[in-house]
């Protein structure tokens, strides 16, 4: 964890502040000391009998008697402080490190890490005014979701801790000053808040007036155009007003930027609606992944679990035909919508909707005899939880296999899996199960990930999900 400004300047141990503080068990302190923040519950020292314990200090409470989503000071077993940690009265994971130091102020600490958040994405994001600006425990704010969309900004809050008043008045006040949003919109899950045990609230905007824009991603035009280089610049000098390429706004015609037909270089443009029921705006984590499947397409493409189309989209211009599939109707709605607002890209190119279960359409397909020379494959995750993992393996075994039937020889393959629990290693075996029993030949393109936005931290696996790889079938 990056040092504090926010930290306590005088040393840990000689602070008796109002914090409370948890005792670590041996397997707790051997979890914080593997560089991981969560500890469970189970892994915490005599959670309910500190109290009755004559020798336990004053500051040691029974869990119990710690304030939901409070912040508590982190002790070894020998009482030695560890470090300042976020404490949830509900969920098995009790707490959540924060900083090696002591904090005191909690909402300075949380502006200060979205703002190296910010800086982080504007080092190594470009080409997008789409993308995420924190990313939980990958950005040192566990509980904390942050996206922008264009001039819009979604939150997203996930812990206890991260929904007290302060510090969501912290995150608000940060996000207008750096970026200087139209918009910035609180979805909210309502099974999370039941499991963290908060009060139910609705998805709604948080601050100003528009909850919807149109986000623009993979221009090429601009490729050395880093996020911070923009003519309208907030604090952070993140750009987000919409400029005559980048749209966003209110501009919601067709028309081709610059007149361009047929033009990739200005990117993707897709709808966002920040409170529409379903999630929309496309899946960010993928952003990098569309324009890498971009590059080796040509000819006949399917692209199944296509939600709202970020794949067929950015196939469409290298291809004769794109066929989407997806079983949620209003995700097909959207990406037609989408297809419309990117004319000028597609030139003149239909793309086929189609409303199907996969599996099902995908051996209908098989069977009648079509073939096409790109497939991509992004389902949902199989495995919610470890014990699914077997039953996800068969079911990521089986859709490989009926794809790689349908694949032309030279056909390109982009199977993605966004389990977690399926390893980067499993999730390849699994493909090359499924080329050996169709008898197909694969050669790795491209061994993929999230985009560079939901960062991967070392030491906390649990920050690595997506899985994207790209073959080309040589038989
Ligand atoms: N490729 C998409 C994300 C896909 S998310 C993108 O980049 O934006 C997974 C999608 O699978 C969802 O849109 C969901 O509606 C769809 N889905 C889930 N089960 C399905 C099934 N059995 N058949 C077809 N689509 C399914």
């Amino acid at each position: 964890m990056p040092k504090n400004p926010a930290a306590s300047s005088k040393p840990p141990h000689q602070d008796k502040s109002h914090l409370a503080s948890v005792t670590l068990s041996p397997r707790g302190l051997a979890r914080v000391k593997s560089g991981h923040p969560w500890v469970y519950r189970s892994d915490i020292d005599r959670p309910d009998v500190a109290r009755s314990n004559a020798s336990a200090a004053s500051d040691v409470p029974a869990i119990s008697e710690i304030a939901p989503g409070a912040t508590v000071r982190v002790l070894d077993p020998r009482g030695k402080f560890l470090g300042t940690a976020l404490y949830s009265s509900s969920s098995q994971i009790a707490i959540r490190m924060i900083a090696r130091e002591e904090i005191t102020n909690l909402p300075a600490l949380i502006s200060q890490r979205i703002r190296d958040s910010i800086a982080y994405r504007q080092q190594f994001v470009s080409a997008t005014n789409a993308y995420r600006v924190v990313f939980s425990e990958a950005d040192f704010l566990p509980g904390l979701i942050i996206d922008r969309y264009s001039d819009i900004l979604s939150v997203q809050i996930l812990t206890q801790a991260m929904d007290a008043e302060p510090v969501r008045g912290a995150v608000i006040e940060t996000l207008v000053e750096e970026f200087q949003p139209a918009g910035i919109v609180e979805r909210v899950d309502a099974r999370i808040r039941e499991l963290e045990q908060l009060p139910a609230r609705q998805s709604g905007l948080l601050w100003g007036k528009k909850s919807s824009t149109i986000i623009t991603m993979n221009r090429s035009s601009d490729e050395g155009d880093k996020l911070g280089s923009g003519v309208h610049r907030s604090r952070s000098g993140v750009r987000m007003e919409p400029t005559s390429q980048a749209v966003g706004g209110n501009v919601e015609q067709n028309q081709a930027p610059n007149g361009r037909k047929n033009d990739v270089t200005v990117g993707v443009r897709l709808h966002y609606d920040g409170l529409e029921g379903q999630k929309t705006g496309s899946f960010l984590d993928q952003r990098e992944n569309y324009a890498a499947a971009a590059k080796y397409v040509r000819g006949d493409a399917l692209d199944v679990f296509c939600y709202q189309g970020g794949f067929a989209l950015h196939m469409a211009p290298r291809c004769s035909a794109v066929i989407g599939v997806d079983s949620s109707r209003p995700a097909l709605e959207m990406a037609a919508k989408n297809a419309a607002l990117n004319e000028w890209v597609l030139g003149g190119k239909d793309i086929e909707w189609i409303e199907a279960n996969a599996f099902d359409l995908l051996r209908d397909y098989a069977a009648s005899g079509r073939r096409y020379d790109a497939i991509v494959l992004d389902p949902p995750a199989f495995a919610k939880t470890k014990r699914d993992l077997p039953k996800a393996l068969s079911g990521y075994k089986e859709l490989n296999l009926r794809a790689l039937k349908m694949l032309k020889p030279g056909g390109i393959l982009v199977t993605c899996s966004c389990s977690y629990h399926v390893s980067p290693t499993e999730f390849l075996e699994v493909v090359a199960a499924a080329a050996r029993d169709v008898h197909r030949s694969l050669r790795l393109l491209e061994s993929r990930a999230q985009a560079l936005d939901h960062p991967i931290l070392l030491n906390v696996p649990e920050t690595g999900y997506l899985k994207c790889l790209i073959f080309y079938a040589s038989n």
